[in-house]
């Protein structure tokens, strides 16, 4: 099963139901890839495996069938509804879930219902909801998720027990990715410090080749000085770019603290201590910033989808000035 789980919670969730006091709505909050769906999908194998009690520090065995099912999204009393971002949760495809909920459960003692991004539920749709939350049935579990608590209807909300998924610091998120993941240390480090605390955006970083692209954007474009490539490869691909101005504005960063004499793990490209090193004499205080403000304007520039060519150039002006 997928480790991104948080293990904190899972283990109050176990402890709740060894002493028969699960409550029937719970509503996980936290920022975008921090385990939200994992840790919900492994409280319902945690509530189904049939091998849990071989051991007391394993929450379910992921080799029993119930296990199995739940991995694979076929287990008959796991149902989890999630629509694509920007789309509403339409009234159909609540009560077509909780239709079920009435129903005994066909192999575990107790149905478990996942809706993400709950934050989208239309108003019919949370019609739909509340009527479940207020009648709960014996045997059955309603996780809710969200990355906007902000944005979930009050009504919802409280009628729910909130359970707060709080960012990991940059170090135990690094330990996390050299210890369960196998990550070399140097790039656990650089992921961690982009993935702002979530084990699961650390990944997705990771699948998007950042640590291979942070490289080839460090040697071909801060130190090296190919121009034509910088407008025409990089310019002409937002994700490219995007990707582009984070390394920049981390390097910047790290030169800013390598100029107060700071050498160690707080510098995000740590492995590149001498290039930062020569770099930075280049620049005064100044221009740093200068090339910092300009990178900010850029970011700024992408987000409102306009181009970000022109300051590319000037950016590129900036580095190679010197
Ligand atoms: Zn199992």
């Amino acid at each position: 099963m997928n480790i991104e789980f948080n293990e904190n919670i899972l283990k109050r969730f176990a402890a709740l139901e060894k002493r028969g006091l699960l409550a029937h709505a719970y509503l996980f909050t936290g920022p975008a890839h921090i385990g939200k769906a994992a840790t919900a999908l492994a409280v319902a194998g945690s509530l189904n495996c049939e091998n849990k009690k071989e051991s007391d520090d394993a929450y379910f065995c992921g080799r029993c069938l119930p296990c199995l099912k739940i991995n694979s999204g076929n287990h008959p009393d796991v149902h989890i509804l999630q629509v694509a971002p920007g789309e509403s949760i339409k009234i159909d495809a609540v009560r077509e879930l909780l239709a079920q909920v009435r129903l005994r459960p066909f192999m575990a003692e107790k149905k478990i219902f996942i809706i993400h991004n709950i934050e989208n539920l239309t108003t019919e749709g949370a019609n739909a909801l509340l009527k479940t939350l207020e009648e709960p049935s014996a045997n059955s579990l309603l996780i809710l998720t969200t990355a906007v608590p902000e944005r979930v209807l009050e009504t919802v909300k409280s009628r729910c027990h909130v359970v707060p998924f709080v960012p990991a610091s940059q170090r135990a998120l690094a330990a996390r990715l050299v210890q369960d993941y196998d990550e070399d240390k140097d790039q656990a480090h650089f992921l961690a410090y982009f993935a702002e605390g979530c084990l699961g955006k650390a990944r997705r970083l990771k699948e998007d080749r950042l640590c291979a692209a942070k490289d080839e954007i460090i040697d071909r474009y801060i130190l090296g000085r190919e121009r034509e490539a910088l407008i025409k490869t990089i310019g002409a691909d937002k994700v490219k770019t995007r990707e582009f101005l984070d390394i920049l504005l981390s390097w910047i960063r790290d030169c800013m603290l390598v100029r107060t004499g700071v050498k160690d793990a707080r510098l995000v490209h740590a492995g590149r201590i001498r290039e930062l090193q020569n770099f930075q004499r280049r620049f005064s205080f100044e221009e740093l910033t200068g090339i910092h403000r300009e990178t900010v304007n850029a970011c700024r520039l992408l987000v409102e989808n306009l181009n970000v060519k022109i300051l590319l150039s000037i950016i590129g002006e900036m580095l190679w000035a010197k």
